[in-house]
């Protein structure tokens, strides 16, 4: 079954939970494992979290995430219009922050990349990023 939802909200921390329980939420009908529903939920977490923490440091501004199902798979895009990236290679890779005064491990990208099949990040500096995630829910039954 093919369904699609968009949702927009603010980059306030709360709302991080909302994203997560969403995607979950959204996920659900695909009959995911305990563990797929985690992971999706993990890989999302870190996604909003970049958006608040990074794409609008000192602002708040608007998060969307559009989910859409083909049936077999999640594909999960977290899209803001922040500050960008000036280079999405270097950014994804392991440890790489640019903000390890505020404990932050770097490690984000790399956890997506664990928990879900496809990650794909487009920037533009100035304008925002988008990230897309993409889990196939049922594959390894
Ligand atoms: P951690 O996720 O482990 O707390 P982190 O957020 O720094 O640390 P990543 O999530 O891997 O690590 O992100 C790496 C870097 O990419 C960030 O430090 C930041 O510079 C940049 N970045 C990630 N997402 C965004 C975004 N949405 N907007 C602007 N910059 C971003
Ligand atoms: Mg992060």
């Amino acid at each position: 079954m093919k369904n699609e939802v968009k949702v927009t909200f603010i980059s306030l921390s709360v709302n991080e939970s909302f994203a997560r329980q969403t995607a979950a939420s959204f996920t659900s009908v695909l009959d995911p494992t305990v563990d797929e529903l985690a992971d999706i939920k993990t890989a999302v977490s870190e996604a909003v979290t970049n958006c608040i923490v990074h794409a609008y440091p000192n602002t708040i501004g608007k998060i969307t995430m559009t989910l859409k199902t083909d049936g077999a798979s999640v594909i999960i895009s977290i899209k803001d219009r922040g500050i960008g990236i000036p280079d999405v290679k270097k950014a994804m890779e392991p440890c790489y922050t640019t903000a390890p005064s505020e404990e932050r491990s770097g490690m984000g990208f790399t956890v997506m990349e664990a928990f879900v099949d496809k990650v794909k990040v487009t920037s533009k500096e100035g304008k925002g990023t988008r990230v897309t995630l993409k889990k196939y829910i049922g594959s390894k039954r």
